[in-house]
């Protein structure tokens, strides 16, 4: 059984600033400012770090902001509740016609491992139309600090979940930045780079992805690379 473990922004939808609202007025409602978010780099990090980075930023203590990280998760899933609707989201080309033809897959087992908060990763995919319960395990944003602990995390979900042993032998991580790849690389597992993000496939290349495609829209290529022994 072979375990796909997607990306969200950038490698399935593209969220137009959605996300980055959500979270501002989450912290502003709990801490009263959102620290340099304007200018701050989001892509490949992990919503705690992002979080945490913001607030130590601006001398909030590291210790104070862990202690809220659950209320801010709940927050932003509250904002992104009513933000979302009113935003256009798109999704990423051919990821309908893939996640289609993944479906039809014996022996695919469909994952998240996304920066995105457990809380609000459901409603991000939903915005574009993308049903989340056919990802049935996923590490997110708010497991860990750190992208590289989640493909750990998303094969021991998977293995408890399907009984089963998931390792990065078989474990495909597929995302738009150079931290997915890095991250896959921590799990020693495959890597599929897609620049359908902020980042192009000459930076992707620098960091030696197995697979790399400009998009997903090569579906029969794509399934290919993905389900490759
Ligand atoms: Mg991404």
């Amino acid at each position: 059984m072979k375990l796909l473990l997607f990306d969200i922004d950038g490698t399935l939808i593209r969220s137009d600033g959605a996300g980055r609202m959500a979270l501002a007025a989450a912290l502003e409602e709990i801490f009263g400012t959102a620290g340099p978010i304007a200018e701050y780099k989001m892509s490949g990090k992990t919503d705690a770090r992002i979080i945490t980075d913001l607030l130590t930023a601006v001398g909030i203590a590291t210790a104070d902001i862990t202690a809220k990280l659950p209320l801010v998760y709940e927050r932003m899933a509250d904002k992104a509740r009513q933000i979302y609707p009113e935003r256009k989201v798109a999704v990423c080309p051919g990821v309908p016609e893939l996640l289609r033809r993944l479906q039809q897959q014996p022996d695919v087992a469909l994952g998240l491992l996304t920066g995105n908060a457990r809380q609000t990763a459901p409603l991000k995919l939903a915005m574009g139309n993308i049903n989340p319960a056919q990802f049935h395990v996923g590490a997110y944003g708010s497991d860990h600090l750190d992208r590289n602990h989640l493909p750990a995390m998303a094969m021991q979900r998977a293995e408890n979940l399907w009984q089963r042993p998931f390792s990065g032998a078989n474990t495909v991580v597929i995302g738009d930045t150079p931290a997915d790849i890095l991250c896959a690389r921590a799990g020693e597992a495959t890597a599929v780079a897609v620049a359908s993000g902020w980042h192009a496939t000459t930076t992707l290349a620098r960091y030696n992805p197995d697979h790399l495609f400009e998009n997903l829209a090569d579906t029969d290529a794509v399934l290919a690379a993905l389900l490759e022994e």
